[in-house]
């Protein structure tokens, strides 16, 4: 089983600038290869293979002028042509957009290290070796596993801090998973982040003090920033300091990593008290996220709750307990059915919150009424098996 570990490490000023070139060189090699691969599709109809570009870049390119692009580790440059390549025919798959350029404002690059040879990548408890970086010291002690199998590493930058994910190859570990209680069914939604059949109500997470304040402070900040750019904007390249518009930028990216941060932190407390009550099996919606977010005035609020990445981690925790998960159908009407008879109430609009039984005069919650339903469906499949 491969397992990722995802930890912030200090860098020395050396390092930093170290991480900041080896970045900074894949994303010119990644920008370098999509424009080379389109404007040879638009001469000859032929795509142009990572493997060819790589070559043409050692050979040709660098020759000439581009010493400073040799000075980074060449497995990592390798590697930014590579996933060029792979989004080029995700493209012509159909599976993905046009690739696009990346931007260093966007900070979503990353270096990537394989392990090569027999020291590569060792971890003790508060360092790791990085293949042409050396030692580096990780801030968080013990939590990469000493004895694990590493596959590979990326190193990304975030906010003026600097991240590690660590690829292992972890053992699955064949613990008896005794289940304490029965199922429990999880609605999630909007109001309520998730309410379950067990009488566990977790609240949005976006409707906590803390986040609304950073929200606030976030886009006062935001105004700032582009004040400051507006203000900029006709004068010509060099002739002023950009140092404090690149402060202010760092201000907002580190809001918004911080709110990030938060928000992921709370959808892992919530799947982590879901497995901690033992239940027999987990029955939650396949929501249609993607759909839902075709809707503007909600896409926002949607986006913001991380219902993807919740079920995700969800299914990563469960499968290694060992907990059933059943994603019910998408078209399941799990909140239109009454929970006791099984009578649907088409009429049920997304205001009301009572949900009333016209049948047997059930009166339920409506999201705690949906979220029976799931328990008890028999329209799911099984995705940990
Ligand atoms: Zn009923």
């Amino acid at each position: 089983m491969k397992k990722a570990y995802k930890t912030e490490v200090l860098l020395t000023a050396a390092q930093q600038q170290k991480a900041n070139q080896t970045i900074g060189v894949c994303r010119y090699v990644y920008n370098l290869y999509l424009e080379t691969a389109q404007k040879q599709y638009k001469e000859t109809k032929k795509h142009l293979s990572g493997f060819d570009f790589s070559k043409w870049l050692n050979n040709v390119h660098t020759k000439q002028n581009d010493q400073w692009m040799k000075d980074v580790s060449s497995k990592a440059v390798k590697q930014a042509i590579m996933s060029g390549d792979r989004a080029f025919k995700n493209f012509f798959k159909g599976i993905a957009k046009f690739p696009r350029f990346k931007k260093r404002k966007n900070e979503d690059v990353k270096a990537y290290f394989p392990k090569n040879n027999a020291t590569d990548l060792t971890v003790e408890r508060h360092r790791i070796k990085i293949p042409t970086f050396g030692w580096v010291r990780l801030k968080e002690f013990g939590y990469i596993p000493t004895d694990a199998t590493i596959i590979n590493c990326t190193l990304s930058k975030k906010a003026d801090r600097y991240f590690i994910s660590v690829l292992c190859d972890v053992e699955k570990s064949e613990k008896a998973y005794e289940s304490e209680s029965e199922g429990i069914g999880v609605d999630l939604g909007m109001k309520e982040f998730a309410v379950c059949s067990n009488q566990l109500i977790f609240e949005n997470v976006n409707k906590q003090e803390r986040i609304i304040k950073l929200e606030k402070r976030l886009k006062r900040q935001q105004r700032k920033l582009s004040r400051s750019i507006e203000q900029n904007k006709n004068r010509q390249r060099g002739e002023f300091c950009a140092k404090n518009r690149q402060k202010q930028l760092l201000v907002v990216q580190q809001l918004h990593a911080r709110l990030a941060n938060m928000r992921k932190e709370y959808i892992r407390f919530v799947a982590s008290v879901l497995v901690k009550t033992k239940p027999a099996f987990i029955a939650i919606e396949d929501l249609n996220v993607t759909g839902m977010m075709k809707n503007r005035h909600l896409s926002r609020a949607i986006a913001s709750q991380n219902f993807k990445q919740f079920r995700e981690f969800l299914i990563a925790k469960c499968l290694e307990i060992g907990i059933e998960i059943r994603l019910v159908d998408r078209w399941f009407p799990s909140s239109k059915c009454c929970s006791s008879c099984g009578e649907k109430n088409v009429g049920l609009s997304l205001a009301d919150r009572i949900f009333t039984c016209g049948n047997c005069g059930l009166e339920m919650d409506r999201d705690f009424n949906a979220s029976l339903n799931l328990k008890y469906t028999k329209a799911y499949t099984v995705v940990t098996e």
